[in-house]
């Protein structure tokens, strides 16, 4: 067996390298995971993956793509009546019941948030900085600005890669802490061992993807993946 790398202090520097990994195929149909099949979603992948696309391309792409995730994400919401007069005549129509959240975990999620807002303007954006340890890959909080007065119908952590599952695991942790009827997960791709990670974790949540790929490299990336979401989105390399 290869000998585990190790940095001063005796911290795995490849915190992946032999941990076993589920397949595709073992995760497809978990229960409550969302993946897209969506042709248009598909074409969009391919471009935001390819690495000869630059951040303001990268960027504007996962906004595209985030606000598919939105609309698929939020087609089971509740709605109450509301009585309106069009230039006909009276109507009675219909309005979200209750407010709506959008958690993006910092800063990858910003690109996303954005989407969410496009698609539905009067959402609450509630910022959260967790930043993973590259060697433990452990989540660390490290800024919170979820309100304390909470009346949402549902909220939505969202972060575009889903690799180890630590980041996502924390933050459906932290907003569970809230009185909110109703949490989901939205994320652009997932790798199996994080999939499958939260899905245990946090049975209880939707779970939305846009790409379901193969598998985590030594160091936790996701493969093919599209490399670091962060930095492509804003043009730190
Ligand atoms: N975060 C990223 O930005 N990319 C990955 O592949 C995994 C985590």
């Amino acid at each position: 067996m290869a000998e585990t790398s190790t940095q001063s202090g005796g911290r795995p520097s490849l915190p992946m390298q032999g941990v076993p990994q589920p397949t595709r195929d073992e995760v497809l149909n978990l229960p409550r995971v969302h993946i897209s099949s969506h042709p248009v979603m598909a074409h969009k992948m391919t471009a935001l993956r390819d690495k000869n696309t630059a951040p303001p391309e990268f960027y504007r792409l996962v906004k595209e793509i985030g606000a598919l995730l939105a609309y698929e994400a939020t087609a089971n919401l509740a709605l109450e009546d509301q009585p309106i007069e069009t230039p006909m005549g009276p109507m009675m129509g219909r309005r979200l019941a209750g407010g709506i959240g959008v958690t993006p975990i910092l800063r990858a999620g910003l690109g996303l948030a954005e989407a969410f807002r496009e698609v539905i303007p009067d959402i609450q954006v509630w910022h959260l900085g967790l930043r993973r340890d590259e060697d433990t890959l452990q989540a660390m909080e490290y800024y919170n600005q979820l309100p304390h007065k909470v009346d949402l119908q549902v909220a939505y952590a969202i972060d575009p890669m889903l690799a180890t599952g630590g980041s996502a695991i924390d933050a459906i942790n932290i907003l569970k802490r809230r009185a909110i009827p109703r949490i989901s997960y939205v994320c652009i791709i997932a790798a199996p061992y994080g999939l499958l990670k939260l899905s245990q974790t946090h049975p209880d949540i939707d779970i939305y993807v846009a790409a379901l790929d193969e598998s985590l490299n030594d160091k936790g990336y996701i493969l093919p993946g599209l490399g670091d979401a962060g930095d492509r989105q804003f043009g730190t390399f």
